[in-house]
Formats: structure tokens, C-alpha cells, sequence
């Protein structure tokens, strides 16, 4: 009985490590697996901070997962298992897919991931996964916050800065003028919602101050009006219209 499993951890906890194992130990057995990734690792090979590596298939955001493990069953003769890194940036119509892949072509599924976002709120994907899974196990490596609580949440810096809005994806340095040096830390959750809230008012401030300079609510005041456009969203409120990677 195939079954689809979803391992979850922070940034660092080891995911791509184990994601390597269980594809090498498959196929010292002489099984048949395909290892996907996606997006940063899209020069198509799953490397582990430990320094394993091995060649893997890069997943698009149009890939239909479902289509490609049946084409590989009729090339192949049989697929054993599937091994997706980076299972947190798949589309949660392609997590679907790998529910397809289980129950109508009887092969495991092992996904990894990160659970939520630098926003604090899970990733489409991972939320699929955890819906769709028959197994659900995070990753339990001691990460320490600065402070010296446990590590949970992954948190973004810009700058030095934590920030709680902008792209989900963002790799290395954009190279746009207002771009700044971006960092990825790892933080308990008090001092993650501490840097958030901390982000959140400094935006807000921005919205008041260009309010001001509009002249429409002289009275600092009053309540501040905040145009719901100019407010980060919550990313599954508009994973679905404009994908994943956006
Ligand atoms: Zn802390």
C-alpha cells in the first residue's frame, strides 16, 4: 500500500539531508525512484549543507506531477517512489497530483518542506500536503534562536532588518535600486512576533506618513485609514490567482 508522506522543518533542520537518504538507501535496493526539486535548486541537483548531492528533476509550476511519474511507469517499466525537495513551493493542485500518484499509480511519495513562510503563515503547498498526507512528521533538529529558546519560525531580513512583506521567493540580492541585502535568520517564536510586529508598525507608519502628505486626514489622531491595497495580504489569500511563486 503506497502512501504519501510529508516531513516538515525549519530552514537547516536537515530536510534535503533526508530526502537524499531515504533516495540512496532506495536505490542501493535496486528501486526505481525520481527525486524532483524546484526553484532555488533549479540547477536540477538536491544538495545537502552536509555536501551529498545528486542529480534531481526540476518541477515548473505548470509540471504536472501526476503525468510525469506515469509517462516514467511506461518508460521505466515501474516507479518505486517519488522524493520531492522543496515540497513547500509545489502549486497545491501539483499536491494533489502526488495524491493521484499514490492511490492510481500505487507509488510512495516522500515530501519535504518548510511548513510557513517568513510571513508566519504555512505555504499553499505545505498546507495541501498536511490536508492531503498520510504521514506527517516534522523534523525535530535543535536550532537555536539567539536567545537560546528552541528555533521554529524562519524569518527574513533586509538590510539587517525583519520584514514581513514582499515576494515569497526572493534569491540572493534583486538588483533593483531600493533592493537591500537579503538574509534568512532562524528565531523562537516570541522574538519572530516581536521582529514582526515591530516590521508591521514601521509599516504602518510609512501609510501614515503618506497619508499626511496627501492632506486627507490632517488629524493625526484619529483612527488611521489604510487602504487595503497597500497592505501585505496574507499569502493564501492570493496563492490561487497568482501561483505559488509569485
Ligand atoms: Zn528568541
Amino acid at each position: 500500500m503506497a502512501t504519501l508522506g510529508f516531513t516538515f522543518g525549519t530552514m537547516g533542520s536537515g530536510k534535503s539531508t533526508q530526502a537524499l537518504q531515504i533516495h540512496h538507501n532506495l536505490r542501493a535496493r535496486g528501486l526505481t525512484t525520481i527525486l524532483t526539486t524546484q526553484l532555488d535548486r533549479a540547477d536540477g541537483r538536491v544538495s545537502s549543507r552536509l555536501g551529498v548531492s545528486a542529480d534531481a528533476e526540476v518541477v515548473e509550476a505548470g509540471s504536472d506531477l501526476f503525468e510525469l511519474v506515469r509517462q516514467r511507469v511506461n518508460t521505466l517499466g515501474r516507479v518505486d517512489a517519488v522524493i520531492c525537495d522543496e515540497a513547500q513551493f509545489y502549486h497545491p493542485t501539483q499536491c494533489e497530483q502526488l495524491a493521484r500518484v499514490v492511490d492510481d499509480l500505487g507509488v510512495d511519495v516522500y515530501a519535504f518542506g518548510l511548513l510557513t513562510t517568513f510571513q508566519g503563515v504555512m505555504f499553499p503547498g505545505s498546507a495541501r500536503l498536511m490536508e492531503l498526507a498520510d504521514r506527517r512528521t516534522e523534523i525535530q533538529v535543535e536550532a537555536r534562536c539567539w536567545c537560546g529558546e528552541r528555533a521554529t519560525h524562519n524569518a527574513r531580513f533586509v538590510d539587517g532588518k525583519q520584514v514581513v512583506s514582499g515576494k515569497m521567493v526572493v534569491v540572493g540580492d534583486t538588483g533593483g535600486p531600493t533592493a537591500g541585502e537579503v538574509t534568512y535568520d532562524l528565531l523562537c517564536r516570541a522574538h519572530w512576533m516581536e521582529g514582526a510586529g515591530a516590521a508591521r508598525g514601521a509599516q504602518l507608519e510609512l501609510l501614515d506618513d503618506d497619508v499626511a502628505r496627501l492632506g486627507d486626514h490632517p488629524d493625526r489622531s484619529g483612527p488611521i485609514e489604510v487602504d487595503p491595497d497597500r497592505v501585505p495580504q496574507p499569502l493564501h489569500a492570493t496563492a490561487n490567482t497568482s501561483g505559488a511563486n509569485s
